[in-house]
């Protein structure tokens, strides 16, 4: 049988076609065949609708043949009148077909993703397809798509270019300790650890604000919650800054921004679902300096950051950073400042003092960004490049700096962790589209 050509009407369009001949087209998320009728849920993205076939029609013989002999999950083309009926608990219409089409036919599936309680978290990810038709799973599709709609929204109003950088690169770019290698016809190439080298060279080039939007790729064989082996970077980078007060005053703007979107269009959804507030934060963050951090944390949790991590931070201290943010500023976020310039990439300025221009933001308990003022002089970023025992590996580098650079800052989000703790979920395997990590390269 074949429908109608109409175009399709989606589940939260259908309540202003009442009365109306329409085309619905989705998955089958349940049938109840009763004694004089048969309901059929319905479901596309935006939600699920009731379709009824009434068994005294004759006419509706042929339509109940079809879904007698069809399972749930397959899709289906229906034509039929979108009719109001107030004992219909999915939105009070329904829809009455004349004419249905399946479109594929669904086997029976491996879990019930309605109830993913005790699926184990590996069966969920082998079947990434099915384990996303929870709405639970479409919403954290859906916010992170709205944050970095957000986001991308604002940097465009402020004159920001979005610009796509080369994944295979050349040289292994920051440290050349964590990066993939990969063959290259008769050579060797790598995966980029981030576009930050990209970014600035953009700013050499002339244009003085420029991001990103794009995967990162790092080698590190670690199992945390909060580890992929590639995962989105949110990174920018601009130009004329006084100091990295500039960049992180940005930061707040970027990330209001970011969550003001998200709660507009899904802060009541995501408390409904997931139980977690959306805040809001206000400007300024809070900042601190790493040595002052370290002081308080010693004072009000007896905590004592580990001989190998002074000048850092580690993840229970961040975790505790949160709490003291929450405590003593009232913030969810917090700024920290002064890093040890040894436990830092060589592009991050120094003042004259060797004092680190950098922060990192802390937020709900893990780090999301690291940004800095980068040094845009060439001789001082040739010796701290130096210092740090790199030589050929930034050569190519340290030649954006060479023929006049102006001076700048930047950072990068992990939009992945911005995601999984914009929405409380465990884990960045709950959180990515799909799970990068030592383990998982499929589906
Ligand atoms: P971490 O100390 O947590 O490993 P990092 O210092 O290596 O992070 P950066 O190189 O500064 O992180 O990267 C910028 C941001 O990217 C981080 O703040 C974090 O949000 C995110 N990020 C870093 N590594 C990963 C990873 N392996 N998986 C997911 N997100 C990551």
């Amino acid at each position: 049988m074949k429908g109608s050509n109409k175009m399709n009407i989606s589940v939260n369009e259908l309540n202003k076609h009442v009365g109306e001949e329409i085309v619905f087209q989705g998955f089958i998320d349940a049938i109840r065949d009763k004694k004089w009728v048969m309901f059929v849920i319905l479901r596309d993205a935006t939600g699920k609708v009731q379709m009824t076939i009434e068994k005294s029609e004759e006419a509706n013989a042929p339509l109940l043949e079809i879904m007698s002999n069809t399972k749930v999950e397959s899709t289906i083309k229906v034509t039929g009148k979108v009719v109001e009926n107030e004992a219909v608990k999915l939105g009070g219409i329904e829809i009455i077909p004349t004419n249905i089409e399946i479109t594929s036919n669904a086997e029976d599936l491996p879990f019930d993703f309605n109830n993913l309680d005790g699926v184990n978290i590996d069966t969920r990810m082998d079947y990434k397809w099915i384990d996303m038709r929870n709405p639970r799973n479409t919403l954290v599709r859906q916010v992170e798509s709205c944050i970095t709609e957000g986001m991308r929204e604002f940097l465009y109003k402020n004159n920001f270019t979005e610009i796509h950088s080369p994944k295979l690169i050349g040289a292994a770019s920051e440290s050349g300790s964590d990066v993939f290698e990969v063959k290259y016809f008769d050579r060797k190439a790598y995966l980029a650890q981030s576009p930050q080298f990209y970014k600035q060279m953009a700013l050499a080039g002339g244009l003085d604000k420029v991001f990103e939007v794009g995967p990162v790729f790092r080698a590190e064989n670690s199992n945390t919650n909060r580890h992929a082996t590639e995962f989105t970077g949110f990174d920018l980078e601009f130009a004329y800054i006084n100091s990295y007060e500039d960049v992180m005053s940005l930061e707040e703007d970027l990330l209001i921004a970011g969550l003001t979107k998200v709660k507009e269009r899904y802060g009541d959804k995501i408390k409904e679902v997931f139980g977690t507030e959306v805040v809001i934060p206000t400007k300024p963050f809070p900042r601190i300096k790493l040595k002052d951090l370290y002081q308080e944390l010693h004072d009000r949790y007896n905590f004592d950051i580990p001989k190998e991590d002074v000048g850092d931070m580690n993840a229970e201290a961040e975790k505790l950073t949160f709490k003291l943010a929450q405590e003593k500023y009232n913030s969810e976020f917090m700024f920290v400042v002064d890093y040890a310039a040894t436990k830092r990439p060589f592009y991050h300025m120094r003042d004259e003092n060797g004092k680190l221009q950098g922060y990192d933001l802390i937020w709900r308990g893990t780090e999301i960004t690291s940004g800095a003022q980068r040094e845009h002089r060439y001789v001082e970023l040739c010796k701290n490049a130096k210092e740090k025992g790199l030589g050929k590996d930034v050569e190519f580098y340290l030649q954006f700096f060479k023929y006049g650079c102006p001076p700048h800052g930047g950072f990068g989000i992990g939009l992945d962790r911005l995601v999984m703790l914009l929405l409380g979920l465990s884990g960045i395997k709950e959180t990515q589209f799909l799970f990068r990590g030592p383990n998982r390269l499929n589906p």
